[in-house]
């Protein structure tokens, strides 16, 4: 039962329970909120002077928002905001092959699933986690670079860059992105953030800046009835293009750093390709202010996410990172901040060593399967057959047009509740007792890889074969 509810949100009873939480992005916001409704005393502390408003979108599939619906004013600022839109494969001379809602919508109508929208803007999103927060009374400590988390037996100890400022909290979760303290400070292990050889060019910025009667101007003119999602593909390189609803605010543009023109770009795809859309070049040619050249690095999977005595715990990008091919990052940071505030909740303050240790394992396998999919949606998107897709647009489900059932339709939650005590006996018995995650694709076998393993795939023409590991239908 509930113990109190403010802003609408109903409160578990209290736990007795301190975690501080480590950076206030996605991760670490959606952890304060859920670890507060599950009783427990929470403190966010972020580096930064305010939220993050880099980023464009971001996609976050039914089960990331799972809980949203208990949260009533968060959940109707989130419905303010929402995107219907098709995804789309258009091939470089403009015409679409082949035309989609993304595979939750039609369970979602149903009402097995809550509706998803399916692109958010990055800032609006972590801003309405954080406002949230701010109306339950959450603090959010901006300004504050953690410099140190000393682990003790029944508690952690929490230095920040400010002098003098000490905290203590039974459970520390570190959701600080891609950021120092890193996976050696914590776990031992040392596991570099490494250049993956990728880099993706993006910008934001409102349609209105296109003129009207341009070429560029066709590909945005039936978007306030229909925002779009296209991708285009050619050899070895993919263009997206989102078509949204224009806030007429500018914001878009507000939100980046300038740091290339975007004629280096043309001329990036002009190599790729000689038959582009003359409207999609024109569309990148007027691209206002200059383009963001974001190198991509990642990290191999790491299977252990706790300090050793499970007081220190790992979230988020902190935990897996992910290539934006994956389309993954902010939906399973999402479905970390769920599942361990149950956990948290199902240990209380003496178990909650074990609770970091239970969520780490209930999630590790899931996050792991979907940071290949990075590397796999990349090489379907780059390597697709074009006259395959407009033969037979039906069967032809390629990169982030296949996602599975098994993703979207899992709810995190009721996963840990269900699964808290079998996979706790599994621990304490070290593995003596049965449990097996079912968080997977169905059927699938966890095979360890790192990205060493997928650069030699790729390097042998070898094709993955992940998506045929398991069920991974709609
Ligand atoms: C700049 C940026 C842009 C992105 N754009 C997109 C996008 O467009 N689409 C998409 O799908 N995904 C995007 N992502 C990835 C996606 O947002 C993340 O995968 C997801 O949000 C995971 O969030 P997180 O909370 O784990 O980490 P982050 O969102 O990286 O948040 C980590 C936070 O921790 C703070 N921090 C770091 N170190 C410390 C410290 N020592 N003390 C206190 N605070 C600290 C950081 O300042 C940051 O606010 C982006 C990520 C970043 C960082």
């Amino acid at each position: 039962m509930a113990e109190t509810v403010v802003d609408r949100v109903a409160r578990h009873p209290a736990l007795n329970l301190k975690v501080i939480i480590v950076g206030a992005g996605v991760g670490g916001l959606l952890s304060a909120l859920e670890c507060w409704r599950k009783g427990c005393d929470v403190v966010v502390l972020e580096k930064n002077k305010d939220i993050s408003l880099l980023g464009d979108f971001v996609t976050v599939p039914p089960s990331g928002i799972s809980t949203f619906k208990l949260y009533p004013t968060m959940d109707e600022q989130y419905q303010k905001n929402f995107y219907d839109c098709t995804i789309s494969i258009w091939n470089p001379e403009g015409k679409c092959l082949k035309r989609m809602f993304p595979e939750w919508r039609h369970v979602a109508e149903k009402g097995e699933l809550p509706r998803a929208s399916l692109l958010s803007r990055r800032s609006d999103f972590t801003r309405m986690l954080y406002d949230q927060c701010i109306r339950l009374g959450i603090p959010v400590y901006f300004s504050q670079a953690v410099q140190e988390i000393v682990e003790h037996d029944d508690h952690v100890v929490i230095n920040t860059n400010q002098p003098g400022i000490t905290l203590t909290a039974d459970v520390c979760v570190v959701a600080n992105g891609i950021g120092y303290p890193s996976t050696k400070d914590i776990t031992g292990i040392d596991l570099p953030v490494l250049d993956s050889g990728y880099a993706i060019a993006r910008m934001a910025f409102p349609r209105s800046s296109i003129p009207k009667g341009s070429l560029a101007h066709q590909l945005v003119e039936n978007v306030d009835t229909q925002p779009e999602f296209r991708v285009y593909l050619s050899n070895d390189i993919h263009l997206i293009i989102w078509l949204t609803k224009d806030s007429g605010d500018g914001k878009a543009i507000e939100s980046w750093h300038n740091l290339r023109e975007s004629a280096v770009l043309v001329d990036q795809l002009e190599q790729k390709c000689s038959s582009w859309d003359p409207a999609v070049i024109d569309f990148m040619r007027r691209i206002p202010g200059q383009v963001v050249d974001w190198g991509l690095r990642s990290r191999d999977p790491v299977e252990q996410w706790t300090s050793a005595g499970g007081r220190i715990v790992m979230l988020g990008d902190a935990a897996h990172t992910f290539l934006p091919t994956a389309g993954n990052g902010a939906v399973q940071a999402c479905e970390d901040a769920i599942s361990i505030a149950e956990c948290l909740r199902q240990g209380g303050k003496q178990g909650a060593p074990w609770s970091t240790r239970v969520y780490n394992k209930l999630r590790f396998e899931r996050t792991s399967i979907l940071q290949q999919t990075g590397f796999t949606n990349r090489e379907e998107l780059h390597y697709a057959n074009l006259d395959e897709i407009a033969r037979n647009p039906e069967i032809s489900d390629i990169g982030f047009f296949k996602i599975g059932r098994w993703v979207w339709a899992h709810k995190p939650e009721a996963y840990a509740i269900e699964n808290y005590q079998k996979c706790l006996d599994y621990l304490q018995t070290n593995g003596s007792s049965e449990f097996r995650n079912t968080n997977v694709p169905p059927g699938h076998v966890y095979r360890p890889w790192s990205m060493e393993s997928e650069h030699a795939r790729m390097t042998a023409g070898i094709r993955s074969d992940l998506k045929s590991n398991g069920d991974w239908s709609v």
